[in-house]
Protein backbone atom coordinates (compact mmCIF):
# COMPACT_ATOMS: atom_id res chain seq x y z
CA UNK A 1 0.00 0.00 0.00
CA UNK A 2 1.44 3.35 -1.18
CA UNK A 3 2.07 5.89 1.52
CA UNK A 4 0.13 8.54 0.61
CA UNK A 5 -3.10 6.61 -0.26
CA UNK A 6 -6.16 7.40 1.96
CA UNK A 7 -8.74 5.73 1.82
CA UNK A 8 -11.26 7.90 3.50
CA UNK A 9 -9.83 10.70 1.30
CA UNK A 10 -11.27 8.50 -1.29
CA UNK A 11 -14.29 7.31 -0.64
CA UNK A 12 -15.16 11.50 0.69
CA UNK A 13 -14.19 11.96 -2.84
CA UNK A 14 -16.40 9.52 -4.28
CA UNK A 15 -19.19 10.59 -2.51
CA UNK A 16 -18.39 13.90 -3.08
CA UNK A 17 -18.77 13.86 -7.12
CA UNK A 18 -22.22 11.75 -6.76
CA UNK A 19 -23.30 14.19 -4.44
CA UNK A 20 -23.33 16.72 -7.09
CA UNK A 21 -24.88 14.35 -9.76
CA UNK A 22 -28.07 13.98 -7.14
CA UNK A 23 -27.97 18.00 -6.57
CA UNK A 24 -27.65 17.22 -2.38
CA UNK A 25 -27.86 20.66 -0.40
CA UNK A 26 -24.97 21.50 1.89
CA UNK A 27 -26.60 19.56 5.31
CA UNK A 28 -26.85 16.15 3.55
CA UNK A 29 -23.14 16.51 2.18
CA UNK A 30 -22.58 17.53 5.65
CA UNK A 31 -24.41 14.37 7.34
CA UNK A 32 -23.12 11.97 5.10
CA UNK A 33 -19.79 12.44 4.54
CA UNK A 34 -18.52 12.23 7.46
CA UNK A 35 -19.27 9.39 9.87
CA UNK A 36 -21.75 9.81 12.31
CA UNK A 37 -20.53 8.16 15.63
CA UNK A 38 -16.75 7.60 16.71
CA UNK A 39 -15.24 5.03 19.17
CA UNK A 40 -11.55 4.79 19.67
CA UNK A 41 -10.61 2.77 22.39
CA UNK A 42 -7.36 0.74 24.38
CA UNK A 43 -7.06 -2.60 25.13
CA UNK A 44 -4.98 -3.88 27.35
CA UNK A 45 -3.98 -7.47 27.19
CA UNK A 46 -1.80 -10.21 29.28
CA UNK A 47 0.37 -12.15 26.72
CA UNK A 48 1.30 -15.34 27.00
CA UNK A 49 4.99 -14.36 28.07
CA UNK A 50 3.58 -12.61 31.16
CA UNK A 51 3.87 -9.17 30.02
CA UNK A 52 1.12 -6.87 28.62
CA UNK A 53 0.61 -5.28 25.24
CA UNK A 54 -2.09 -2.28 24.80
CA UNK A 55 -3.32 -2.50 21.17
CA UNK A 56 -5.82 0.22 19.74
CA UNK A 57 -9.35 -0.84 19.06
CA UNK A 58 -11.75 1.13 16.63
CA UNK A 59 -15.66 0.61 16.19
CA UNK A 60 -17.46 3.67 13.61
CA UNK A 61 -20.87 3.75 13.02
CA UNK A 62 -21.45 6.04 9.54
CA UNK A 63 -25.27 5.79 9.29
CA UNK A 64 -27.93 4.02 10.80
CA UNK A 65 -31.05 5.84 8.97
CA UNK A 66 -32.11 2.49 7.41
CA UNK A 67 -31.62 0.15 10.37
CA UNK A 68 -28.42 -0.73 12.68
CA UNK A 69 -25.64 -0.23 11.41
CA UNK A 70 -23.67 -2.97 10.20
CA UNK A 71 -20.24 -4.27 9.73
CA UNK A 72 -17.06 -6.23 9.94
CA UNK A 73 -14.00 -6.42 12.33
CA UNK A 74 -11.03 -6.14 11.12
CA UNK A 75 -7.26 -7.54 12.62
CA UNK A 76 -4.55 -6.39 10.87
CA UNK A 77 -1.13 -4.57 11.66
CA UNK A 78 -1.98 -1.79 8.66
CA UNK A 79 -4.73 -0.82 10.40
CA UNK A 80 -5.98 3.17 10.69
CA UNK A 81 -8.78 4.96 12.00
CA UNK A 82 -9.47 6.90 8.36
CA UNK A 83 -9.43 3.31 6.45
CA UNK A 84 -12.06 2.15 9.22
CA UNK A 85 -14.10 5.03 8.67
CA UNK A 86 -13.86 4.65 4.87
CA UNK A 87 -14.93 1.22 5.34
CA UNK A 88 -17.98 2.18 7.75
CA UNK A 89 -19.03 4.29 5.17
CA UNK A 90 -19.00 1.96 2.47
CA UNK A 91 -20.76 -0.35 4.52
CA UNK A 92 -23.66 2.09 4.48
CA UNK A 93 -23.59 2.51 0.55
CA UNK A 94 -23.32 -1.75 0.56
CA UNK A 95 -26.14 -1.96 2.73
CA UNK A 96 -28.46 0.44 0.88
CA UNK A 97 -27.71 -1.12 -2.73
CA UNK A 98 -29.07 -4.02 -1.48
CA UNK A 99 -32.07 -3.48 -0.36
CA UNK A 100 -31.02 -4.27 3.93
CA UNK A 101 -32.76 -2.47 6.32
CA UNK A 102 -29.34 -1.65 7.92
CA UNK A 103 -27.10 0.60 8.32
CA UNK A 104 -23.02 0.98 7.83
CA UNK A 105 -20.52 0.58 10.79
CA UNK A 106 -17.33 -1.23 10.88
CA UNK A 107 -14.45 -1.93 13.61
CA UNK A 108 -10.99 -3.63 14.35
CA UNK A 109 -8.07 -3.69 15.83
CA UNK A 110 -4.55 -3.18 14.85
CA UNK A 111 -2.50 -6.05 15.66
CA UNK A 112 -1.03 -9.35 13.42
CA UNK A 113 -2.84 -12.20 14.21
CA UNK A 114 0.14 -13.98 12.69
CA UNK A 115 2.04 -13.64 15.77
CA UNK A 116 -0.88 -13.85 18.36
CA UNK A 117 -2.02 -17.20 20.14
CA UNK A 118 -5.91 -18.02 20.00
CA UNK A 119 -5.56 -17.05 23.84
CA UNK A 120 -4.42 -13.86 22.83
CA UNK A 121 -6.19 -13.30 19.97
CA UNK A 122 -9.37 -14.28 22.68
CA UNK A 123 -8.74 -12.00 25.16
CA UNK A 124 -8.74 -9.20 22.40
CA UNK A 125 -11.67 -9.75 21.33
CA UNK A 126 -13.48 -9.67 24.76
CA UNK A 127 -11.78 -6.73 25.18
CA UNK A 128 -12.84 -5.23 22.44
CA UNK A 129 -16.18 -5.62 22.92
CA UNK A 130 -16.26 -4.19 26.80
CA UNK A 131 -14.72 -0.82 25.15
CA UNK A 132 -17.90 -0.68 23.76
CA UNK A 133 -20.76 -1.49 26.19
CA UNK A 134 -24.10 -0.43 25.18
CA UNK A 135 -23.02 1.13 21.88
CA UNK A 136 -23.13 -2.32 19.76
CA UNK A 137 -25.68 -4.41 19.46
CA UNK A 138 -28.76 -6.48 17.83
CA UNK A 139 -30.79 -3.17 17.66
CA UNK A 140 -27.91 -0.84 17.40
CA UNK A 141 -25.00 -2.12 15.87
CA UNK A 142 -23.89 -5.75 14.27
CA UNK A 143 -20.47 -6.32 13.62
CA UNK A 144 -19.27 -9.79 11.11
CA UNK A 145 -16.13 -11.49 9.96
CA UNK A 146 -13.37 -9.19 7.82
CA UNK A 147 -9.84 -9.36 6.89
CA UNK A 148 -8.33 -11.79 9.42
CA UNK A 149 -11.60 -12.82 11.79
CA UNK A 150 -13.33 -15.49 11.81
CA UNK A 151 -15.94 -17.08 13.52
CA UNK A 152 -14.28 -18.25 16.88
CA UNK A 153 -13.51 -14.39 17.04
CA UNK A 154 -17.53 -13.94 16.39
CA UNK A 155 -17.98 -16.10 19.18
CA UNK A 156 -15.83 -14.78 21.46
CA UNK A 157 -17.65 -11.96 21.28
CA UNK A 158 -20.50 -12.93 21.13
CA UNK A 159 -20.08 -14.35 24.41
CA UNK A 160 -18.47 -11.51 25.73
CA UNK A 161 -21.34 -9.60 25.28
CA UNK A 162 -23.71 -11.82 26.75
CA UNK A 163 -21.74 -12.07 29.82
CA UNK A 164 -21.76 -8.80 30.21
CA UNK A 165 -25.50 -8.06 29.48
CA UNK A 166 -26.82 -11.29 31.43
CA UNK A 167 -29.13 -12.39 28.69
CA UNK A 168 -28.36 -14.61 25.33
CA UNK A 169 -28.36 -12.21 22.42
CA UNK A 170 -27.24 -14.63 19.19
CA UNK A 171 -28.52 -12.00 16.83
CA UNK A 172 -25.51 -9.06 18.20
CA UNK A 173 -23.21 -10.57 15.91
CA UNK A 174 -22.72 -12.66 12.82
CA UNK A 175 -20.52 -14.68 11.02
CA UNK A 176 -21.42 -17.23 13.96
CA UNK A 177 -20.64 -20.87 13.86
CA UNK A 178 -22.76 -22.65 12.43
CA UNK A 179 -24.60 -24.41 15.37
CA UNK A 180 -23.92 -21.99 17.82
CA UNK A 181 -26.48 -19.43 16.08
CA UNK A 182 -24.36 -18.94 12.22
CA UNK A 183 -26.43 -19.36 9.31
CA UNK A 184 -25.16 -22.04 6.40
CA UNK A 185 -24.25 -20.69 3.44
CA UNK A 186 -22.25 -17.32 5.11
CA UNK A 187 -18.48 -18.76 4.45
CA UNK A 188 -19.68 -18.82 0.90
CA UNK A 189 -21.71 -15.73 0.81
CA UNK A 190 -19.36 -13.08 -0.29
CA UNK A 191 -17.67 -15.05 -3.13
CA UNK A 192 -20.77 -16.47 -4.29
CA UNK A 193 -22.49 -13.12 -4.73
CA UNK A 194 -19.45 -12.07 -6.56
CA UNK A 195 -20.27 -14.46 -9.35
CA UNK A 196 -23.88 -13.91 -9.05
CA UNK A 197 -23.44 -10.74 -10.25
CA UNK A 198 -20.35 -11.53 -12.73
CA UNK A 199 -22.94 -13.93 -14.04
CA UNK A 200 -25.36 -11.59 -14.80
CA UNK A 201 -22.95 -9.36 -16.36
CA UNK A 202 -21.86 -12.05 -18.55
CA UNK A 203 -25.32 -12.94 -19.55
CA UNK A 204 -26.01 -9.11 -20.50
CA UNK A 205 -22.76 -9.06 -22.55
CA UNK A 206 -24.41 -12.72 -24.20
CA UNK A 207 -21.19 -14.26 -23.02
CA UNK A 208 -21.67 -18.27 -21.84
CA UNK A 209 -19.52 -18.17 -18.31
CA UNK A 210 -17.43 -21.66 -19.56
CA UNK A 211 -16.06 -19.74 -22.69
CA UNK A 212 -14.05 -17.54 -20.18
CA UNK A 213 -11.29 -16.92 -18.29
CA UNK A 214 -10.54 -15.15 -14.83
CA UNK A 215 -7.37 -13.57 -13.03
CA UNK A 216 -7.97 -13.38 -9.00
CA UNK A 217 -5.55 -11.49 -6.77
CA UNK A 218 -5.86 -12.92 -3.25
CA UNK A 219 -6.77 -16.89 -2.18
CA UNK A 220 -8.89 -15.86 1.32
CA UNK A 221 -12.11 -16.86 1.98
CA UNK A 222 -14.04 -14.39 -1.19
CA UNK A 223 -11.40 -15.61 -3.65
CA UNK A 224 -12.06 -18.97 -2.96
CA UNK A 225 -15.63 -19.64 -2.77
CA UNK A 226 -15.79 -17.10 -6.00
CA UNK A 227 -13.49 -19.61 -7.52
CA UNK A 228 -15.81 -22.51 -6.32
CA UNK A 229 -18.81 -21.43 -7.85
CA UNK A 230 -17.44 -19.97 -11.23
CA UNK A 231 -15.56 -23.44 -11.39
CA UNK A 232 -19.27 -24.94 -11.61
CA UNK A 233 -20.48 -21.99 -14.28
CA UNK A 234 -17.78 -23.77 -16.19
CA UNK A 235 -14.94 -21.22 -16.29
CA UNK A 236 -11.18 -21.33 -15.91
CA UNK A 237 -9.11 -19.52 -13.28
CA UNK A 238 -5.60 -18.92 -14.86
CA UNK A 239 -3.85 -17.55 -12.51
CA UNK A 240 -4.38 -16.96 -7.93
CA UNK A 241 -1.85 -14.50 -6.72
CA UNK A 242 -1.53 -14.32 -2.65
CA UNK A 243 0.98 -12.60 -0.32
CA UNK A 244 3.85 -15.25 1.08
CA UNK A 245 4.46 -14.47 4.71
CA UNK A 246 7.75 -16.06 5.16
CA UNK A 247 9.26 -13.83 1.95
CA UNK A 248 7.05 -10.81 2.58
CA UNK A 249 6.03 -10.70 -1.45
CA UNK A 250 3.45 -11.07 -3.96
CA UNK A 251 3.22 -14.04 -6.38
CA UNK A 252 0.96 -15.38 -8.85
CA UNK A 253 -0.14 -19.23 -9.16
CA UNK A 254 -0.61 -20.34 -12.76
CA UNK A 255 -1.26 -23.52 -14.99
CA UNK A 256 -1.61 -23.51 -18.43
CA UNK A 257 -5.05 -25.65 -18.07
CA UNK A 258 -6.02 -23.63 -15.00
CA UNK A 259 -5.35 -23.53 -11.27
CA UNK A 260 -6.56 -26.43 -9.55
CA UNK A 261 -9.04 -25.51 -6.39
CA UNK A 262 -8.94 -28.82 -4.26
CA UNK A 263 -5.20 -28.87 -5.05
CA UNK A 264 -4.64 -25.24 -3.86
CA UNK A 265 -6.64 -25.46 -0.93
CA UNK A 266 -4.31 -28.58 0.43
CA UNK A 267 -1.09 -26.14 -0.12
CA UNK A 268 -2.56 -22.55 1.88
CA UNK A 269 -2.97 -21.78 5.16
CA UNK A 270 -6.15 -20.32 7.07
CA UNK A 271 -4.91 -16.87 5.74
CA UNK A 272 -5.44 -17.71 1.99
CA UNK A 273 -1.14 -18.00 1.42
CA UNK A 274 -0.50 -21.01 -0.68
CA UNK A 275 2.93 -23.17 0.03
CA UNK A 276 5.44 -21.92 -2.95
CA UNK A 277 7.56 -25.14 -2.74
CA UNK A 278 4.51 -27.56 -2.88
CA UNK A 279 2.94 -25.73 -5.60
CA UNK A 280 6.21 -25.96 -7.52
CA UNK A 281 6.05 -29.53 -6.83
CA UNK A 282 2.49 -29.66 -8.24
CA UNK A 283 3.68 -28.16 -11.62
CA UNK A 284 2.41 -24.11 -10.76
CA UNK A 285 4.35 -21.64 -12.34
CA UNK A 286 5.06 -18.60 -9.55
CA UNK A 287 5.14 -15.38 -10.86
CA UNK A 288 6.74 -13.12 -8.29
CA UNK A 289 4.41 -9.36 -8.09
CA UNK A 290 1.39 -7.81 -9.21
CA UNK A 291 1.73 -10.20 -12.35
CA UNK A 292 -2.03 -11.56 -11.62
CA UNK A 293 -3.30 -8.15 -13.16
CA UNK A 294 -1.51 -8.97 -16.33
CA UNK A 295 -2.82 -12.04 -17.04
CA UNK A 296 -4.68 -12.21 -20.34
CA UNK A 297 -8.06 -13.71 -19.24
CA UNK A 298 -11.71 -12.20 -19.40
CA UNK A 299 -12.47 -11.36 -15.81
CA UNK A 300 -10.07 -9.53 -13.16
CA UNK A 301 -11.00 -10.07 -9.89
CA UNK A 302 -8.96 -8.39 -6.76
CA UNK A 303 -9.93 -9.87 -3.84
CA UNK A 304 -7.69 -9.02 -1.53
CA UNK A 305 -7.11 -5.50 0.01
CA UNK A 306 -7.33 -2.27 -1.06
CA UNK A 307 -5.85 0.31 -3.15
CA UNK A 308 -4.44 -2.31 -5.67
CA UNK A 309 -5.37 -1.51 -9.15
CA UNK A 310 -3.31 1.91 -9.09
CA UNK A 311 -2.04 4.11 -11.89
CA UNK A 312 1.21 2.22 -11.38
CA UNK A 313 -0.33 -1.10 -12.76
CA UNK A 314 -3.42 -0.02 -14.63
CA UNK A 315 -2.11 0.40 -18.18
CA UNK A 316 -0.77 -3.60 -17.66
CA UNK A 317 -4.50 -5.11 -18.09
CA UNK A 318 -4.29 -7.22 -20.70
CA UNK A 319 -6.52 -5.30 -23.85
CA UNK A 320 -8.83 -9.03 -23.37
CA UNK A 321 -9.89 -8.15 -20.36
CA UNK A 322 -13.92 -7.48 -20.27
CA UNK A 323 -14.88 -7.34 -16.59
CA UNK A 324 -13.48 -6.24 -13.52
CA UNK A 325 -15.40 -7.31 -10.20
CA UNK A 326 -14.04 -5.59 -6.75
CA UNK A 327 -14.34 -8.77 -4.43
CA UNK A 328 -12.07 -6.64 -1.93
CA UNK A 329 -13.55 -3.22 -0.63
CA UNK A 330 -11.73 -0.24 -2.29
CA UNK A 331 -9.58 -1.80 -4.95
CA UNK A 332 -9.45 0.84 -7.37
CA UNK A 333 -7.73 4.21 -7.02
CA UNK A 334 -10.19 7.00 -8.33
CA UNK A 335 -7.22 7.40 -11.16
CA UNK A 336 -6.92 4.35 -11.65
CA UNK A 337 -10.70 3.84 -12.37
CA UNK A 338 -10.65 6.47 -14.92
CA UNK A 339 -8.74 4.94 -16.70
CA UNK A 340 -10.81 1.95 -16.81
CA UNK A 341 -14.03 3.88 -16.92
CA UNK A 342 -11.95 5.18 -20.49
CA UNK A 343 -10.79 1.76 -21.35
CA UNK A 344 -14.66 0.60 -21.41
CA UNK A 345 -14.21 -2.32 -19.24
CA UNK A 346 -17.39 -3.28 -17.33
CA UNK A 347 -16.47 -2.44 -13.40
CA UNK A 348 -18.35 -4.63 -11.05
CA UNK A 349 -18.31 -2.13 -7.85
CA UNK A 350 -17.18 -3.31 -4.63
CA UNK A 351 -20.11 -2.76 -2.64
CA UNK A 352 -22.19 -4.22 -5.08
CA UNK A 353 -20.17 -6.71 -6.07
CA UNK A 354 -19.19 -8.00 -2.43
CA UNK A 355 -22.35 -7.08 -0.73
CA UNK A 356 -23.00 -11.14 -0.43
CA UNK A 357 -21.10 -11.38 3.03
CA UNK A 358 -23.61 -8.93 4.26
CA UNK A 359 -26.71 -10.25 2.76
CA UNK A 360 -26.09 -13.61 4.46
CA UNK A 361 -25.14 -11.38 7.90
CA UNK A 362 -28.29 -9.73 7.31
CA UNK A 363 -30.56 -13.78 6.95
CA UNK A 364 -28.01 -15.33 9.69
CA UNK A 365 -29.63 -12.41 11.80
CA UNK A 366 -33.08 -13.19 10.98
CA UNK A 367 -32.47 -16.57 12.23
CA UNK A 368 -30.82 -15.99 14.95
CA UNK A 369 -33.65 -13.27 16.31
CA UNK A 370 -36.44 -16.25 15.30
CA UNK A 371 -34.26 -18.89 16.30
CA UNK A 372 -35.23 -20.82 13.21
CA UNK A 373 -32.15 -21.58 10.45
CA UNK A 374 -33.10 -22.44 7.02
CA UNK A 375 -31.77 -24.80 4.63
CA UNK A 376 -28.24 -23.80 3.18
CA UNK A 377 -30.06 -24.14 -0.21
CA UNK A 378 -32.54 -21.90 1.07
CA UNK A 379 -30.16 -19.11 2.30
CA UNK A 380 -27.98 -19.28 -1.31
CA UNK A 381 -31.06 -18.75 -3.17
CA UNK A 382 -32.51 -15.64 -1.16
CA UNK A 383 -28.95 -14.68 -1.60
CA UNK A 384 -29.12 -15.12 -5.52
CA UNK A 385 -32.22 -13.43 -5.45
CA UNK A 386 -30.90 -10.77 -3.75
CA UNK A 387 -27.93 -9.77 -5.65
CA UNK A 388 -29.27 -10.65 -9.13
CA UNK A 389 -32.07 -8.14 -8.08
CA UNK A 390 -29.63 -5.23 -7.15
CA UNK A 391 -27.75 -6.17 -10.08
CA UNK A 392 -30.02 -5.34 -12.37
CA UNK A 393 -31.22 -2.15 -10.99
CA UNK A 394 -27.75 -0.76 -11.12
CA UNK A 395 -27.15 -1.54 -14.67
CA UNK A 396 -30.76 -0.84 -15.48
CA UNK A 397 -29.84 2.25 -14.25
CA UNK A 398 -26.29 2.64 -16.00
CA UNK A 399 -27.64 1.93 -19.17
CA UNK A 400 -30.49 4.00 -19.13
CA UNK A 401 -28.44 7.11 -17.95
CA UNK A 402 -25.21 6.14 -19.60
CA UNK A 403 -23.61 5.61 -16.28
CA UNK A 404 -20.44 3.91 -15.72
CA UNK A 405 -21.95 1.49 -13.26
CA UNK A 406 -19.94 3.04 -9.74
CA UNK A 407 -21.67 5.80 -10.40
CA UNK A 408 -25.21 4.25 -10.80
CA UNK A 409 -24.79 1.94 -7.80
CA UNK A 410 -23.94 5.22 -5.34
CA UNK A 411 -26.55 6.71 -7.43
CA UNK A 412 -29.13 4.39 -6.01
CA UNK A 413 -27.43 3.82 -2.35
CA UNK A 414 -26.74 7.46 -1.54
CA UNK A 415 -30.22 8.76 -2.59
CA UNK A 416 -31.87 6.27 -0.61
CA UNK A 417 -30.21 6.86 2.59
CA UNK A 418 -30.59 10.81 1.85
CA UNK A 419 -34.01 10.10 1.76
CA UNK A 420 -34.40 7.87 4.84
CA UNK A 421 -32.28 10.73 6.43
CA UNK A 422 -34.85 13.26 5.46
CA UNK A 423 -38.11 10.87 6.00
CA UNK A 424 -36.88 11.02 9.52
CA UNK A 425 -36.41 14.68 10.19
CA UNK A 426 -32.57 14.57 10.27
CA UNK A 427 -31.54 16.51 7.64
N1 LIG B 1 -16.85 -7.75 6.28
C1 LIG B 1 -17.84 -8.01 5.28
C2 LIG B 1 -17.98 -6.84 4.32
O1 LIG B 1 -17.13 -5.99 4.24
C3 LIG B 1 -19.16 -8.43 5.88
C4 LIG B 1 -19.84 -7.41 6.73
C5 LIG B 1 -21.06 -7.96 7.44
O2 LIG B 1 -21.41 -9.09 7.21
O3 LIG B 1 -21.65 -7.22 8.24
O4 LIG B 1 -18.91 -6.77 3.56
Amino acid sequence: MSEAFNAFEMVQKQFDAIADKLDLNEAARDFLRNPLREYHFLIPVKMDDGSTKVFKGFRIQHNDALGPAKGGVRFHPLETVDLVRALAMWMTWKTSVVDLPLGGGYGGVICDPHHLSMREQEMICRGWVRQLGDNIGPLRDIPAPDIMTYSQHMLWILDEYETMHGRKYPGMITGKPVGMGGSLGRTESTGYGLMFTVREALREMGIRPDTTTASFQGFGNVAQHAIKLYNQLGGKVVSVSCWDQKTHSANAFTKPDGINLDELLKISDRFGSIDIEKAMDLGYEILPGDKWIEMECDILIPAALENQITMENVDKIHPRVKIIAEGANGPTSPEADEVIKKRNIFMLPDFLCNAGGVTCSYFEQVQSNMNYYWSKDEVLSKLDVKLTTAYHKVSELARKKKLYMRDAAYMIAIDKVVRASKERGWI
